[in-house]
């Protein structure tokens, strides 16, 4: 035994715990389903390290977790028997320090109160859900295998600060009193009590006990009889037969090992037997959750070995293009003593992971071609930019992948959704089309804006309009679609416009053409690879593409934002000789006024293609310059 000590709570747990108890109150009841979860969660860690020291079972044989509540004193308590807290676990777990999970929540609160509740469980913060409900908390561990003696008790208002003291608890496991505020009547109650645990922890995989009640006639009232009853179904739903069991049911499963309180959009349950036995349960969510994009965050399925759970997050069970599926994976074939290590390079992991990806690349493919394509786009919209990442990530599915893709287009300018499959593209092309055209560009915006759509739109021809990030990658791994090569608008090579272009001109024309663009070239020697003469243009004076060969500009821009330091590509400068600039040019001789106007037009090219100029004042006087002479 010792005097309480007090431990005052970092900055970020005190605004949290404000918000907690003021503005998730019409959501009060899911404090039940966070306490439940993490007792489970104990529960579930306790099964698997006494697989190797079964001492930590000390004699219990079952695994529980416990509801009561007093009228009285006003209070509930939850209680597990699984693995316990240290003290320095307390302190790091509950205590002063905030985890990373707590500020980003801060962050995303949306104030809408729904919402908001239903991500308290996916950012690691849902042991202070117990304050929407109590105005004191008072939680005693003992860690399993450590002296009785050596359990630890805490207790908080949920204000500034908390108290810890040693004392000393005969069972291990973890037990949490939560002192109910005043208006929270509803939940000393046996009924309602039931009813959340049904609700959310239905497929919790331990019982969880209610103490039993009966009528008693004499005392005209409910009476409780004493003994314990399991309220939950406590069956690990994986293991029942599709047929027996229904959407609900699936769907409150991936509620709990989710944390998303969506509905899923699909889920694929399928066991496998065989030279190998396992049974998977695969979801597509509905939502991305806030850290999709976080490379310090892990993801991937719960790996159980014949019903005992191993691991959350197993990403070797999931490629990373693939992170957003949940679900569970039950081996028989995996040693319980499996470690992250193991699964890295194990054959039985690697033969479950290409037939789960197989599982759901169907799905997607059947999602996608449904007549009804709400799923789809809901998906698309959610995921699409990491399913993007397949193309690159894996080889072998490469095609399918390919076939799920969606892209913005010219077909629909005036939106940026994406929504135009290849195999779409591919059907609409003109009969003398032979590549699937795109334009790369750092918004929806500039890539509808850029100049060298000019003569595809005069042709009626559809280009793709690929704006994300990760879209400059995927082409460049991309580079075909059923036999039709993919090629950028703005490559070097157009070649297969160039003789309709040409075919009517004069002998004359030509030769004035090679004049033009010998003198430009002449002028802007140290800063173009080339000038040509341009038939993608219709309406704007010039444009740079990059020369044969070389990355694209807008490639070039990304690398260097990612700190990639490479010498400078000259562009080459395309002219367009029907515009009356370019014929002004034609006439001009002297060479100081060409270099001016040389230069003008290829830093507008430039501006035009979202790139940013070295001197972007030098550009400004000199147009200037150039309009006052005009006057
Ligand atoms: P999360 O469960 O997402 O980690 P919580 O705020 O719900 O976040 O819980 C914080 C941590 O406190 C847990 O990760 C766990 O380490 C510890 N903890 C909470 N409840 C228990 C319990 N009943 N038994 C053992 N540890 C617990
Ligand atoms: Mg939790």
């Amino acid at each position: 035994m010792s005097t309480p000590e007090t431990h005052v709570f970092q900055t970020e747990v005190k605004q949290l715990l404000k918000l907690m108890i003021h503005a998730l109150y019409s959501n009060k009841e899911i404090f039940l389903r966070e306490l439940v979860s993490n007792a489970s969660d104990a529960l579930d860690k306790l099964r698997f390290e006494a697989v190797s020291d079964d001492a930590l079972t000390e004699g219990e044989e079952e695994l529980f977790v416990q509801i009561e509540f007093d009228k009285d004193a006003r209070t509930i308590t939850i209680t597990d028997n699984g693995i316990g807290m240290t003290r320095d676990e307390v302190i790091a777990n509950i205590g002063t320090i905030a985890n990373s999970g707590t500020k980003k929540f801060l962050e995303k609160m949306s104030g809408d109160q729904a919402k908001d509740s239903n991500l308290i469980g996916q950012f690691g913060v849902g042991f202070y859900a117990s304050f929407i409900v109590a105005d004191q908390v008072v939680l005693i561990t003992r860690k399993a295998g450590s002296a009785v003696t050596e359990a630890t008790k805490w207790v908080s208002q949920g204000e500034g600060d908390f108290t810890l003291e040693t004392v000393e608890k005969a069972q291990k496991g973890t037990q949490i009193v939560l002192h109910l505020k005043t208006e929270m009547d509803e939940f000393l109650d046996e009924h309602r009590l039931k009813q959340i645990v049904t609700t959310y922890s239905d497929h919790i995989n331990f019982p969880i006990k209610m103490l039993k009640s009966e009528w008693d006639a004499d005392a005209k009232e409910m009476k409780s009889t004493g003994e314990f009853e399991q309220v939950n179904k406590a069956t690990a739903l994986w293991t029942q037969p599709k047929s027996e069991l229904t959407d609900e049911e699936y769907t409150n499963f991936y509620q709990t090992i989710s944390h998303d309180f969506n509905v899923p959009l699909a889920h694929m349950h399928n066991k496998v037997e065989g030279t190998l036995e396992y049974t998977s349960l695969l979801y597509i969510p509905k939502q991305a959750p806030f850290d999709l994009y976080d490379r310090d965050r892990r993801y991937g399925l719960k790996l159980y070995v014949k019903r005992v759970f191993i691991m959350d997050d197993a990403e070797q069970l999931m490629p990373t293009y693939m992170r957003f599926v949940r679900g569970v994976i039950d081996s028989a074939d995996l040693p319980l003593n499996v470690s992250r290590e193991i699964l890295q390079s194990n054959k039985v992991v690697d033969k479950i992971r290409a037939a789960s990806v197989k599982r759901v690349l169907d799905q997607l493919a059947k999602m996608s071609s449904a007549e009804d394509q709400t799923d789809y786009t809901t998906f698309w919209d959610q995921f699409g930019q990491v399913l993007k990442e397949g193309v690159v990530e894996d080889f072998a599915n490469k095609d399918k992948v390919a076939k799920l893709l969606r892209f913005a287009s010219t077909s629909n300018e005036s939106s940026a959704e994406q929504r135009v499959s290849l195999a779409q593209y591919v059907d609409r092309m003109k009969p003398e089309q032979t590549a699937i055209y795109f334009i790369t560009a750092d918004t929806f915006a500039a890539a509808k804006g850029s100049p060298h759509l000019e003569m595809f739109r005069k042709k009626d021809i559809e280009v793709l309009l690929l704006s994300d990030r990760i879209d400059e990658w995927l082409v460049s791994h991309l580079t075909e679609f059923e036999g039709k090569t993919l090629k950028s608008i703005t490559s070097a090579d157009l070649s297969e416009f160039a003789a309709d272009a040409e075919k009517d001109l004069t002998e004359e024309t030509k030769q004035a053409r090679e004049a033009l663009t010998d003198k430009v070239k002449n002028a802007l020697a140290d800063i173009v690879s080339d000038v040509k003469i341009t038939h993608r243009l219709t309406d704007s004076p010039a444009c740079v593409v990059s020369a044969a060969g070389e990355m694209s500009a807008h490639m070039a821009r990304m690398m260097e934002q990612m700190g990639q330091a490479f010498p400078k590509q000259k562009p080459v400068l395309e002219l367009n000789p029907e515009h009356a600039l370019v014929k002004q040019l034609e006439r001009l001789d002297d060479a100081d006024k060409l270099k001016e106007w040389s230069l003008f037009l290829l830093e507008q090219a430039q501006l035009a293609e979202g790139d940013s100029l070295a001197e972007p004042a030098e550009f400004i006087k000199r147009m200037n310059k150039l309009l006052s002479q005009m006057l």
